[in-house]
């Protein structure tokens, strides 16, 4: 695969730009707009100009890895893509909307993904123009640290479409876990829970959000509590995910804890809002509450 297509350009998706990128592969990257796509660009040149920084990449090799992703503002070019991955916002609707639209650029033979964190990949198939080259390529946040990329093929998913999307995963320097199409796949089917009960123990006042954070840490061992970790993901994120995982199987136990519900109405979304559980405008992140 030489030409990626990359649709919503956001945390994930100018990650999985940058990613893409670094391995050699032409990227074309859309947003709702070219001026979003190209803010996306201006966001992964100063990454690069970190990693530069801290001597970890070249100059040079910045510099072409930059030159590989062209922001576009419409799906046309995408006809010359190997595969267009969609990582746009968590709804469905706008999901659908984008593989309509994406459907009549997608060349023959290409394949169709999504980084969907929940949404059933077997249903989504049916929004593109041939369900047996639909599959979940589900990577990790912030993609270029993270050395996971889950793979979900669908209930009409091609055995050779699965295989080259883990081959080209693969070759992005990533380790792959093989998941069925079930509601959280793996991964977020064990953390959103875990998520979603540390805000109910926030919200019942039984330990104060650096308390929790660091009952896990220190605990469980886990490098990062799971209320900073829900802020890394995105609140509305979070929060669009157990619902999915509520809404389809009907199971009480992913109920979205209702902290996590005022959270995302206040716009308190994390990181990329500059505010969620904890406060990101100065030097160290602050506890919000
Ligand atoms: P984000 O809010 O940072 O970015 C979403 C992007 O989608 C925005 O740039 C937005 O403008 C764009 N968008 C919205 N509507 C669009 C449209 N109609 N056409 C094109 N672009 C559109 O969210 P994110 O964290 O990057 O998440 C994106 C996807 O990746 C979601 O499906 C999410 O579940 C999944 N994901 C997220 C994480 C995570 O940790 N944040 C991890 C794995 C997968």
């Amino acid at each position: 695969m030489q030409t990626i297509g990359v649709i919503g350009a956001g945390q994930m998706g100018s990650g999985i730009a940058q990613t893409v990128a670094q391995h050699g592969k032409k990227v074309l990257l859309a947003d709702i707009d070219l001026a979003t796509a190209e803010a996306s660009l201006k966001k992964i040149d100063a990454a690069l100009g970190k990693l530069v920084g801290r001597g970890k990449m070249e100059v040079a090799d910045a510099e072409a890895l930059l030159a590989r992703i062209e922001p576009v503002g419409d799906y046309s070019p995408m006809a010359e893509a190997d595969m267009i991955i969609e990582a746009a916002t968590e709804k469905e609707p706008i999901k659908q909307a984008i593989f309509e639209k994406a459907s009549e650029v997608l060349s023959q033979g290409a394949i169709m993904a999504s980084n969907t964190s929940s949404i059933p990949i077997t249903r989504m198939a049916n929004f593109s123009p041939d369900p047996a080259r639909f599959i979940g390529l589900h990577f990790f946040n912030p993609v270029p640290v993270m050395g996971l990329i889950e793979v979900i093929p669908g209930l009409a998913t091609a055995k050779d479409v699965t295989d080259r999307t883990i081959a080209f995963a693969e070759g992005l320097g990533k380790e792959v876990v093989l998941s069925q199409d079930e509601p959280g796949f793996v991964v977020n089917r064990i953390l959103l829970p875990m998520i979603n009960e540390a805000v109910f123990v926030l919200g019942q006042s039984t330990a104060s959000i650096e308390d929790i954070d660091k009952g896990c840490r220190l605990g469980l061992n886990h490098p990062m509590g799971p209320l900073q970790l829900a802020d890394f993901v995105g609140l509305d994120t979070c929060l669009d995910i157990i619902k999915v995982l509520y809404k389809t199987t009907r199971d009480t136990k992913y109920r979205p804890a209702p902290l996590l519900v005022k959270y995302v109405e206040a716009g308190w979304l994390g990181r990329k809002t500059g505010r969620g559980f904890y406060d990101y405008s100065g030097e160290a992140p602050v506890a919000t509450r």
